[in-house]
């Protein structure tokens, strides 16, 4: 997806925030997190609600997780963003209670619970949004292969 002129753009030099966007520009995904107890602060915040520490800094978390919920717009609600689109919310595995939202352009075919990767799309100099892209979903249960009748 190539971003649209009048797209809007995070201020990614915000002090509770910046630290998410500065690894999004080294496509990586951080979250803030507590230095005391390592309690992950999502949404970014001064104090550790865990611990009360004030003491917070960036950990890098790896890009997979869970898609949480998914809604499909349909109708136009800024040049942008031509309908149809989806906006999903993603739980990220190694974080859970982190929920991140993205962008997928169209209506894909999607379940709960699918596995879900991050991508990075730079869309200004030094702003890189995190999207999120469906894996295939994990199917429990016997492998087609070994549903084939052995005939030797
Ligand atoms: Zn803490």
């Amino acid at each position: 997806m190539t971003a649209h002129p009048d797209a809007p753009v995070p201020v990614t030099t915000d002090l509770d925030t910046g630290g998410f966007w500065q690894a999004a520009a080294h496509n990586r995904l951080a979250l803030r997190a507590c230095l005391d107890c390592g309690t992950v602060l999502h949404l970014p915040k001064v104090m550790c609600h865990r611990c009360r520490s004030t003491r917070s800094g960036w950990r890098e978390i790896e890009p997979v997780g869970t898609l949480a919920s998914w809604t499909v717009v349909r109708a136009a609600l800024h040049p942008a963003f031509p309908p149809p689109y989806t906006i999903v919310l993603v739980e990220l595995d190694a974080a859970p209670g982190a929920r991140l939202i993205g962008y997928l352009d169209g209506a894909p075919d999607l379940a709960m619970g699918q596995p879900m990767r991050a991508t990075f799309q730079q869309v200004r100099d030094q702003v890189t949004l995190v999207q999120w892209s469906p894996l295939p979903a994990v199917i429990s249960g016997p492998s087609p292969d070994s549903l084939v009748p052995d005939l030797s």
